[in-house]
Parts: structure tokens; C-alpha cells; sequence
């Protein structure tokens, strides 16, 4: 097998000079979530395992995993290898037709997956994914709400968007039909007056059940949610908590729809945030960890009950590239890496062995970080003002000098970190080695001196 380095180091040359990709980049890319003429794109030319390129040679370490889904590290040489050779056999075929790749892919995600989901819809990504199963489960039930949390991210398409609870939905928000948001656990800012993560848990239980009975549980045909919110701030679930929600969707006779687009496959140190607490969703959403984003993919595992209802009757729904083979084909390349190289396993212990101790090390030793909170390697910090009145670093939607600041010191020091609001999330690959998370987590230590400043 080819090594990781020896990948890089046979890769073609790059079809442009870094100069000129990043002016034509400027002129004729139209780039998501940004103001235009505000943005200067780091141009990246290559990557390898947890590390990029920029064009000017610099190393990055890449505690981001990209938009958190190179859960394999980049340019897998096995992953690389698999999407070639579908590349040469089969490059693409219309999802009507059964296909080998296709077929794989699908018995390898119901394998791992929870329970009894069996049957797999393939999306392109994460988002539709979530307006499929939002269809489902409206077809299935005849009733047309869906609830979602506050503190949520489902995707950037029409209802997906709108499913969304944060403040990417605002300037968004004309298309809300039937969608109603509640709040769920998140103790370090409880808007339930807890001071326990169980009371955290019953209280936010109650709310939920109180937002069903008042919407009317007849009209609600879905709780979607993430197992754990992750660009909402990684807040893993009380213990009971997802147990509570399966049962009151058992109780009102509602579809649960299990988002794990980012927490699933391997991030959280488990196959998906679901099976922390035993709980099996009628339908659960995945994209990116899948195929490490390797080739766009995103898909719908089904329950065999919501599956019988389109039997007989036709599904509403489909995508030209839905199971796309080249996709497909890194799916199963990845998830038999994944099995070979127990990467949810090292997720699990990276998290337990170093990220967690390390982190609340840094907890201690710096004022300006209110808490740390995580698993595998799926972690927040929480940046304050001030740790007695939890006063954000950064406003919720918004940024700031202090944490513009951060960001920019770990960049210069090689570190590429997720920051989201007043949050710096570390969330490498799952393959990431042990001695770059320790480098990583140095930078980051170091950098956090300069928020320490900006508080005084
Ligand atoms: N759901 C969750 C939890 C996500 O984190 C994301 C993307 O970050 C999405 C859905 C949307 O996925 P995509 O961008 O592939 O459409």
C-alpha cells in the first residue's frame, strides 16, 4: 500500500500556478456565506492525512477537518486508489439502474448504522438529505410540522435552511412553513435555570412535550434534531436526553429524524452521537464522515416502517446523481478503511487520552475560556468576557477583534482552527497522530494568551 507521503509526493502538478488560481478565484468564484469583496481565500494546493498546503508551501495543521468532514484525513491512499478504478470501470450511471458500488456502499451504511435502518436514499450531500426526510416523514404521517432545536445547523438548501436554529436561517427565513424551534439541552447557558445535567435533561424534556402538546401532536410529523449540534457548539446530550425525545416521539406517534451529518461516523468517538445513548431514530440523515467528502455524498437511512410506506405508493422525490458511483465507491473505500483501522476506536481515545485532559488543562490556565465540552474528536471551547457572567467573546451571530485575533495567531503558527461566533472548535481528523494533536493543541494554548489579553 502507498503511504500517505508517497501519495502526495507523486501527485500531478496542479493545473494552475497558486498566483493565478487565486486571481481568477477573485474574478469568477462566487463563494458561499461571504460578503465578495470581503474575503481573501487561503489558496490550497495540495493536502495529505491531517495537513494542507497553501500556495505559498506553507504546512497547515488542519484542526478543522475542512468543514468537519475529512474524518479520514485527506488524500487517503486506499480512498484515492478505490475512486480511480470506479473512475475507469464506471464513472457514472442514472440511480434508476442497480449499480455495484451503489448496492455496497448502501449494505455497509445499513450495517453500521443503528438498529434496524436498513434501507438507504442517497443525497448529495447534507441538506438534502434533510429535506428528503422531512418529506418522508410528512408522507408517512400525513401531518406537515416539523419541530427543531434552537442551537441547530440542517443545511443551506430552501427548507433545510429554514429547519435550521441559527442565525444563518434569519436573512433566510420567508419559507418556515410548518417548522416550529424549542430548545434543547445546553447547560453552561441553560434557559431553564438548571444547575445539573439532570435537570438540564428533564427540564428540557418538558419543554419539548409542552411544544407538542401546543402545536398539536396530529400536526407534527417529525423531531428532527441533531445527536449532537455541531456548528451550534457541540453540546453533547445529557444522558437521557435522546432516549427522552425517542420516547415522546414514541408517545405522539411522531417521526424521529437523527441529523448526523457531522457528529456520525466516527467524530464523536462513536459510529453516530445516536448510539452514546442506545437510541435507534426512524430516520437518520449522514453526509460528509461517509466518504470523508471525498466526492460529494449525503444519504437517508430508513426504518423498514417508514420504507413500507412507499411500497406500494410511488416516493415523490429523487436526484439525478443520487447514489452517484464514484461517490458510492469511496463510501465503501472508506468505511472498510474505517473498519481496518478501528478509526472510531482512535476517535474515542484521542478524545479521551488527550484532546479532554488537554483541554481542561487549558481551561484552568486561561481566564478567557468558560468551558470546554466534547467527545472523540468533536470538541468546543467556550471564549468569555468574563467567566462569572459568561458574557460571550464574540456576540451569537457575530465576530470580534479578540477572537479575529486568535484565529490569526494560530494561522501563522501553522494551525488551522474551526471558529464559529465566540467558539474555537478542534475537530482534526480521526486519524490525526497523537503528536499532532499535542502540536496543535500547543498552538492553540499559546494563541489563547492573546484572548486572555483582550479581556485583561
Ligand atoms: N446537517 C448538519 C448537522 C451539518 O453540520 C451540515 C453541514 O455542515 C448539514 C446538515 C448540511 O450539509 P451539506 O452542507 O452537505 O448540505
Amino acid at each position: 500500500m502507498t503511504s500517505t507521503i508517497e501519495a502526495r509526493q507523486t501527485a500531478p502538478e496542479p493545473l494552475l500556478d497558486p498566483a493565478r488560481t487565486y486571481e481568477l478565484d477573485r474574478q469568477h468564484v462566487f463563494h458561499s456565506w461571504s460578503a465578495q469583496a470581503k474575503i481573501t481565500p487561503m489558496t490550497v494546493v495540495s493536502a495529505t492525512g491531517s495537513h494542507v498546503w497553501d500556495g505559498e508551501g506553507k504546512r497547515y495543521l488542519d484542526f478543522s477537518s475542512q468543514l468537519v468532514y475529512t474524518n479520514i484525513g485527506h488524500q487517503h491512499p486506499r480512498v484515492v486508489q478505490a475512486v480511480q478504478e470506479q473512475a475507469a470501470r464506471l464513472c457514472t450511471i442514472a440511480p434508476q439502474h442497480a449499480n455495484d458500488a451503489r448496492s455496497e456502499a448502501a449494505r455497509m451504511i445499513a450495517e453500521v448504522t443503528p438498529g434496524d435502518l436498513d434501507k438507504v436514499f442517497f443525497t448529495n450531500g447534507g441538506a438534502d438529505a434533510n429535506e428528503h426526510a422531512v418529506r418522508m416523514a410528512r408522507l408517512h404521517t400525513g401531518r406537515y410540522k416539523v419541530l427543531t432545536r434552537y442551537r441547530s445547523y440542517h443545511g443551506g438548501t430552501d427548507t433545510a435552511v429554514n429547519l435550521t436554529g441559527d442565525p444563518r436561517r434569519w436573512p433566510n427565513d420567508y419559507a418556515s412553513s410548518g417548522v416550529v424551534h424549542f430548545f434543547g439541552p445546553f447547560l453552561y447557558r441553560s434557559r431553564f435555570h438548571a444547575t445539573t445535567e439532570q435537570e438540564e435533561c428533564d427540564r428540557a424534556l418538558e419543554h419539548l412535550e409542552e411544544t407538542i402538546r401546543m402545536e398539536g401532536p396530529e400536526t407534527i410529523a417529525a423531531i428532527l434534531l441533531e445527536s449532537i449540534p455541531g456548528t451550534a457548539g457541540i453540546m453533547i446530550p445529557p444522558p437521557g436526553y435522546l432516549t427522552g425525545v425517542r420516547e415522546l416521539c414514541d408517545r405522539y406517534g411522531i417521526v424521529l429524524i437523527a441529523d448526523e451529518v457531522m457528529a456520525g461516523f466516527g467524530r464523536s468517538g462513536r459510529w453516530f452521537g445516536v448510539d452514546h445513548d442506545g437510541v435507534v431514530p426512524d430516520l437518520l440523515t449522514f453526509a460528509k464522515g461517509v466518504n470523508s467528502g471525498y466526492v460529494p455524498l449525503g444519504g437517508v437511512a430508513i426504518s423498514p416502517r417508514i420504507a413500507a410506506t412507499f411500497d406500494e405508493r410511488v416516493y415523490p422525490g429523487g436526484l439525478t446523481y443520487s447514489g452517484h458511483p464514484l461517490a458510492t465507491a469511496a463510501a465503501v473505500a472508506t468505511l472498510q478503511v474505517m473498519q481496518d483501522e478501528d478509526v472510531v476506536g482512535g476517535a474515542a481515545r484521542l478524545g479521551e487520552e488527550i484532546i479532554g485532559p488537554r483541554l481542561r488543562q487549558i481551561l484552568e490556565s486561561h481566564p478567557s475560556v468558560g468551558e470546554v465540552r466534547g467527545a472523540g474528536v468533536f470538541w468546543a471551547l467556550e471564549l468569555v468576557k468574563d467567566r462569572q457572567t459568561r458574557e460571550p467573546l464574540a456576540p451569537y451571530g457575530g465576530t470580534s477583534e479578540a477572537m479575529n485575533r486568535v484565529v490569526a495567531e494560530c494561522k501563522a503558527n501553522g494551525l488551522l482552527p474551526f471558529a464559529n461566533f465566540n467558539r474555537i472548535h478542534v475537530v482534526p481528523p480521526c486519524t490525526t497522530t497523537a503528536e499532532e494533536v499535542h502540536e496543535g493543541l500547543d498552538i492553540l494554548d499559546r494563541a489563547l494568551t492573546l484572548a486572555d489579553d483582550a479581556i485583561g
